[in-house]
């Protein structure tokens, strides 16, 4: 059976960008298990009140759930961790982002730092200071197959190097926790915004690593501002779920358009194209 998922990070208020993945995800569901689930371990980053607030958005448009909404923050990634220790994917980094910078050059589109050039790889035994948990990685690209965006690779290694999968400050960094939480929720397919095509080769390492199946992956076309444009922000306050709702947009008809047009196989969808 089809098992897919929503899984937004209570930040802010959900735009366009948002609900384009939501409404394709919920559509790509139909007749299978929908669950949802609420991203919420950064919690420095998360607004009170705001999952109130994203939920009441999703019911506006008519999108609904067949589980949960389940929190990241009241699950444990535990023994997600210890798994990748035992077998010998994981290590402690002391490494600061000065010494980082200092040996690497910049990398690739997406604004994760520079590559990781594996200084601590071996260490195994818990430093007494601040440390974080990186996750060793494979060298050789990894394919993904998008059901939307077509063939992706990656070389993680070359690219990304080993990475952080919990955060010197204790937070279980999102790549681990999306991962372990797909494999848990026996997820069939990943839907989600095409910025997060660039994490899908790290995931799918993930996956491996852990003795799963990677599900298959839909990435929606980003929303943008304009057809040749910029990148829609939680800035452009007009486009959130809020705004339109209060300018008395029908949810559910929006939930189709965007569901129409999100499954279509290209990278980005111009507002006004929407609404
Ligand atoms: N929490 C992420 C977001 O709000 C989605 C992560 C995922 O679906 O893997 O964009
Ligand atoms: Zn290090």
């Amino acid at each position: 059976m089809y098992r897919g998922r929503y899984a937004p990070s209570p930040t802010g208020p959900l735009h366009l960008g948002n609900a384009l993945a939501a409404a394709v995800a919920f559509r790509r569901a139909r007749g299978g298990a929908f669950v949802l689930r609420v991203e919420d371990l950064d919690r420095p980053r998360c607004v009170p009140g705001m999952v109130e607030r994203q939920l009441e958005d999703l019911r506006w448009l008519g999108i609904t759930w067949s589980e949960g909404p389940f929190f990241q923050s009241e699950r444990s990634y535990d023994a997600a961790i210890a798994a990748l220790f035992a077998a010998g994917r994981a290590y402690y980094c002391t490494c600061s982002r000065k010494q980082i910078a200092a040996v690497s050059a910049p990398h690739g589109p997406a604004d994760d730092g520079p590559r990781y050039p594996g200084t601590c790889r071996g260490r195994i035994e818990k430093p007494s200071g601040r440390y974080a948990v990186r996750f060793l990685v494979e060298p050789g690209v990894v394919r993904v197959d998008d059901a939307l965006q077509g063939p992706f690779e990656q070389d993680v290694d070359a690219s990304v190097g080993d990475f952080v999968i919990a955060r010197a400050d204790g937070v279980v960094a999102y790549q681990l926790a999306v991962v372990a939480d797909d494999i848990a929720m026996q997820m069939t397919e990943v839907v989600r915004g095409g910025d997060l095509l660039y994490s899908t080769p790290r995931q799918i390492q993930l996956f491996e690593a852990l003795g799963a199946a990677p599900p298959a992956f839909a990435h929606t076309p980003l929303v943008v501002a304009e057809k040749d444009g910029t990148k829609l922000s939680k800035r452009d306050g007009g486009h959130t779920l809020e705004g339109l709702r209060a300018r008395g947009v029908d949810g559910p008809a929006l939930r189709d358009r965007m569901a129409a047009l999100g499954s279509e196989k290209r990278a980005t969808i111009a507002l006004d194209e929407i609404i």
